[in-house]
């Protein structure tokens, strides 16, 4: 099956009013040509002005993370709902950053991804393997596992529409890339999990790689057939370098 490919930046604790407002106007004024759709998930104070920068361009944009809960007393927390207010498309779940150090567990992340889900918003889910996993040779177990949460919670159904990112935790901002052949193995397995509940689905399933993704590395990596483009961090804060790999999608 012939899937879009996708280019998601996360900027993550990044940005200023005027920093942000220079790379919204570079990406709009960039994205003639690009074919890939193209989003940009950003702290939740910057939403309302992505939403103004964006409207009516091909960016889409979204959260980096979203509450498990519909609405309440949960102090801080942010609700799928009132993302879907400022125009989101899109929420990332699961990061590896929040899984690390805020202790989002699958189950956690499996309630996020079912918040997302129920407002309209597409999730994007992160799993992916810490480089002792790897060195113990349990990647495939990790990323099954951490899969098989939103499966147990919201069913395969549920993955029809949303996009998975293979992250591998030791390639995000440390300059390691995994090889191409090595993200597609891993890409392939989760491909073939979700084809186990659903062929159809895990056939259209959107599988995004992130992890030092670069202008020089993209052309590669998504080059590979179960990679349906990236999640990019640090290269999604320069104008220049992301849409180069939006180029290269
Ligand atoms: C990320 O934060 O999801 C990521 C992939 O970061 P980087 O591209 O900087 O490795």
């Amino acid at each position: 099956m012939a899937r879009t490919k996708f280019v998601a930046g996360n900027w993550k604790m990044h940005g200023g009013l005027a920093v942000n407002l220079s790379l919204l106007n570079a990406l709009r004024a960039g994205m003639a040509g690009v074919k890939a759709q193209v989003a940009v998930c950003v702290p939740y104070p910057y939403l309302a002005q992505v939403q103004l920068a964006l409207a009516g361009s091909p960016v889409a944009w979204g959260a980096q993370d979203v509450s498990e809960h519909a609405q309440g007393a949960y102090t801080g927390e942010v609700a799928a709902g009132m993302l879907a207010e400022f125009g989101c498309h899109y929420a990332i779940v699961g990061h590896s950053e929040r899984r690390g150090y805020y202790g989002d567990t699958d189950e956690v992340v499996a309630a996020k991804f079912a918040a997302a889900k129920a407002c309209g918003l597409v999730p994007i889910l992160c799993i992916g393997e810490t480089l002792a996993e790897r060195e113990a040779n349990i990647t495939a177990e990790v990323v099954t596992r951490q899969l098989e949460a939103v499966l147990r919670r919201s069913g395969v159904a549920a993955l029809a529409g949303a996009v998975i990112a293979y992250e591998p935790v030791w390639a995000i901002g440390t300059g390691k890339t995994a090889a191409p052949a090595q993200a597609q193995e891993v890409h392939a397995l989760i491909r073939a999990r979700v084809a186990k509940d659903d062929a159809a689905i895990g056939a259209g399933v959107q599988i995004l790689y992130g992890g030092s993704v670069k202008p020089g590395n993209a052309a590669e990596l998504f080059g590979q057939a179960d990679i349906d483009g990236g999640l990019i961090g640090g290269a999604s804060l320069v104008a220049k370098d992301f849409l180069g790999i939006c180029a290269a999608a």
